[in-house]
């Protein structure tokens, strides 16, 4: 027999071993092999087994590494499609599926030192008071780490040495789980009497789950779009249709955006399936485990002993076997997005998945992305909608101030309107509480100099620098640049000493409030408030517990956080997120401004947003205002239409970057060139972003790096005749930590054909060896 593998050096290529007699009954599709390559050893991937190989002399491979194969034929077939659909190569999608902390040879549970109490024959000993304090914490424990025996007694492992020898204590290595949450204590829960909206909502996901179960065929549609505004009772829905999973001996992912992955959301998990007779473990999988807690974690899930996973994108990817559920919560989060190779929507894999294994998945949002409820409009997916609270709680009501008006009352435009001052005043008298959002960190988005002009820009990037107070320095949001916070303006001719600083964060707003109401217990909360692992926890426990009046933050309290208590929330500058160069910039603001008006009124008072801005007849904010997500989605879905975005089409972003500008605009230009010949056209009229780079194009001096390849050899492009090819233009941040980027938006309906084409044109496309291309399928992040 011969093993196809991939080898985790990244080649594009899969390579082919004997496989040596004695080791032929452990390898299979999936096992971790190392194998001989050139004169070194490297560790793979076996991808398929084969029975004749077009090579000859064959090196047979070196060993099997780990028991259990990692990678689950269903994963590897996910990976396979991961690399096909977003044009990557087989060992850069393997990596993702696997953790690292799985995949490294060395990885292993983790072995400490217990010390045990053993059974008493006859009198205790004489014994010294350190080692008789010692005893009755181990005799009270009978079993604990050495370490934690150390800590607790405040002694040395010599002392317990003595007890070991006088036959009372036994000390022995022995595996012991990390448990990230071990310290937490559960109380459990019984599954809500569901309203009728969520009764029916679960009935059809149950149904399609019974269809779907090893015994029946009949497939029914198995994948929903779970439409329910915020405080619907989603999570409830979740939960109930995980226990029908589990009564089948299936298990369940949950994806959960990485911000939203609080331990509340955890807990509320655990709680339902930490006892009963469907009583599993549930795994936790995010990005800030450390590699040994991520390790077990996912043995955890191997071995089948949790059977619910939640956790963030890369989750997905956990080999629950058998699947019978997968459901990603605020689905249209663009964090389930990874922006680096393999650019893998988690959410579109997750569909991808249900469908491999026959598993159900749901989609839930109170925002669906125009993705996933076009494809409910076209019958891809099921539609359930939740349209009231569960516990028949109002919607907030929403006022949208016109900001334009505030700065003609006032001179310049101030922070606060009268409107959103009066509301506060009001909240802190009746000691309710209030959150305040502003999706920009720092205290001032630019340092300008009135006189001269002058902007405090970043070296590597082509953005203002941020002026954070609080750190007296100037940083960018790119690349974290950082520089001292000048006096004087640093334009030599200038040396102007009434230096300003323009726009507004997160910080000033902070800094105002205390100014404004001194009294107020007021608490920032962003990425910059958050110092240490706790932060977090902290900040919300305090807000819960009532310490804190006003909470300001960024996008981070937009989130599924529940708070009773909160009666105010103010969006301090709704239109920030409209002024974006992404045709997704409306829908983007939609989804925030519902998001966050969800924080009001959750509990028994009813809750008010007010919504400050400066294009406030803008249809995004007057549809959020009313709640109204049919119509965002009727006048959006039209704009789309008309200039044939997704989810009309599908969009490739292909960025060139490189150091020098020249180049990299040239290599731009030489890709569409490309592209346009093995589409079979020639220059043909061109979409909106190639305006922007109307600059003639100088060729011949760089032809030499750029041979051309018979039309035979690239497939495809001319089979897409609906192909949009836009661009190249600059990036929207022309330069990025120090490298210039442009960019061609391709965009057609038929993505996996235009995948192929761009995987062939990126096999055989020859660019100057300092500037790189990357493709980006689906993209989510235009800048
Ligand atoms: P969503 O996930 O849609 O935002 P949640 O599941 O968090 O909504 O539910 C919001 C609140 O309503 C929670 O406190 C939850 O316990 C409660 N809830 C959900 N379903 C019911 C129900 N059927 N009866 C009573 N309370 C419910
Ligand atoms: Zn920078």
């Amino acid at each position: 027999m011969i093993a196809r593998v991939t080898l985790e050096i990244a080649l594009r290529k899969e390579f082919d071993y004997l496989i040596p007699p004695e080791l032929e009954a452990e390898v299979e599709p999936g096992t971790r092999v190392k194998v001989p390559f050139g004169p070194r050893q490297v560790m793979g991937c076996v991808t398929a087994l084969v029975k004749e190989s077009p090579r000859l002399n064959l090196r047979p491979l070196l060993k099997v590494v780990g028991r259990q194969a990692l990678v689950t034929p269903t994963i590897l077939k996910l990976a396979r499609w991961i690399a096909d659909y977003y044009c990557c190569p087989v060992e850069t999608a393997l990596k993702s599926v696997l953790p690292e902390a799985v995949r490294k040879e060395k990885a292993s549970w983790r072995e400490r030192l217990f010390a045990r109490a053993l059974p008493l024959a006859g009198d205790l000993p004489r014994l010294t008071r350190r080692q008789q304090e010692v005893w009755n914490i181990i005799e009270e424990w009978r079993e604990m780490p050495l370490q934690e025996l150390l800590d607790l007694a405040d002694t040395t492992a010599e002392t317990v040495r003595k007890l070991e020898d006088k036959g009372l204590v036994s000390i022995g290595p022995q595996i012991s789980e990390r448990d990230p949450y071990a310290r937490e204590h559960i109380l459990p829960t019984q599954p809500l009497a569901l309203n009728a909206e969520q009764a029916a909502a679960l009935e059809k996901i149950k149904a399609a789950l019974d269809s779907k179960a090893p015994s029946t065929i009949n497939p029914q549609p198995s994948t929903f779009l779970l439409h329910g505004v915020t405080g619907s009772g989603k999570t409830e829905i979740y939960l109930q249709a995980i226990a029908r999973a589990l009564q089948q001996g299936r298990g369940a992912i949950v994806l959960v955006p990485e911000i939203s992955l609080t331990p509340q959301t955890v807990e509320r998990f655990k709680a339902r399936f930490c006892s009963g007779p469907l009583q599993t473990l549930v795994a936790v999988l995010h990005s800030h485990l450390s590699a040994g807690e991520r390790h077990d974690e996912w043995h955890k899930i191997r071995q089948g002993r949790a059977r619910i996973v939640i956790g963030a994108r890369s989750a997905i990817f956990a080999p629950v076997d058998p699947l019978g559920l997968i459901v990603v919560d605020e689905e249209h989060e663009y964090s389930y997005k990874q922006e680096e190779a393999p650019r893998y929507n988690a959410r579109d894999v997750a569909v991808v998945r249900g469908q491999m294994e026959g598993a159900v998945v749901v989609l839930g949002s109170a925002t669906p992305s125009l993705e996933s409820f076009h494809n409910a409009q076209k019958g891809k997916y099921a539609l359930l909608q939740l349209p009231q609270r569960a516990d028949d709680r109002k919607m907030p009501l929403v006022r949208v101030i016109d900001m334009r008006q505030e700065a003609r009352k006032e001179k310049g435009t101030p922070i606060f309107s009268q409107k959103l001052k009066e509301e506060i005043t009001l909240r802190l008298e009746r000691r309710e509480q209030v959150m305040l959002f502003l999706n920009r960190r720092g205290y001032a988005t630019s340092l300008q100099c009135p006189k001269c002009g002058f902007v405090a820009e970043c070296p590597n990037c082509s953005v203002a620098l941020t002026y954070h107070r609080s750190r007296q320095r100037l940083l960018c949001h790119i690349c974290g640049h950082q520089a001292q916070a000048p006096t004087l303006c640093p334009n030599v001719k200038c040396r102007n000493p009434a230096i300003r600083y323009a726009g507004l964060g997160t910080e000033k707003v902070e800094d105002t409030l205390t100014k404004l109401f001194p009294r107020a217990r007021v608490r920032r909360m962003d990425s910059d408030a958050l110092k240490r692992k706790d932060d977090y926890r902290r900040i919300l426990g305090d807000f819960r517990t009532g310490k804190i009046d006003i909470l300001v933050g960024t996008q981070m309290i937009a989130k599924g956080l529940h708070f009773p208590n909160v009666t105010l929330v103010g969006i301090i500058y709704a239109d920030l997120s409209l002024h974006q160069p992404d045709f997704r910039a409306g829908e983007r603001t939609f989804q925030l401004l519902t998001q966050v008006a969800g924080r009001a009124g959750r509990g028994e008072v009813e809750g008010e947003v007010v919504v400050q801005a400066f294009t406030p007849f803008h249809p995004a904010i007057q549809y959020a205002r009313r709640h109204d997500f049919a119509g965002f989605y009727e006048q959006e879905i039209e704009f789309r239409e008309q200039l044939k975005y997704p989810p009309i089409s599908r969009a490739a972003l292909l960025t060139l970057k490189g150091h020098n500008e020249e180049k990299v605009r040239l290599s731009a230009d030489h890709v569409r060139k490309e592209i346009e010949k093995l589409a079979g056209r020639g220059s043909q009229k061109v979409g909106k972003r190639e305006s922007e780079s109307a600059e003639p194009v100088k060729s011949g001096a760089m032809s030499a790096h750029f041979p051309t390849f018979p039309l035979s050899q690239l497939p495809a492009f001319h089979a897409l005749p609906d192909l949009i090819i836009a661009g190249p233009a600059p990036a929207p941040l022309l330069r990025a930590e120090t490298y210039y980027r442009y960019q061609l938006m391709l965009r057609t309906r038929q993505m996996s054909k235009l995948s192929r084409s761009l995987a062939n044109l990126r096999e055989t496309l020859t660019l100057p060896e300092d500037v790189s291309l990357t493709v980006d399928v689906d993209p989510v992040n235009l800048a």
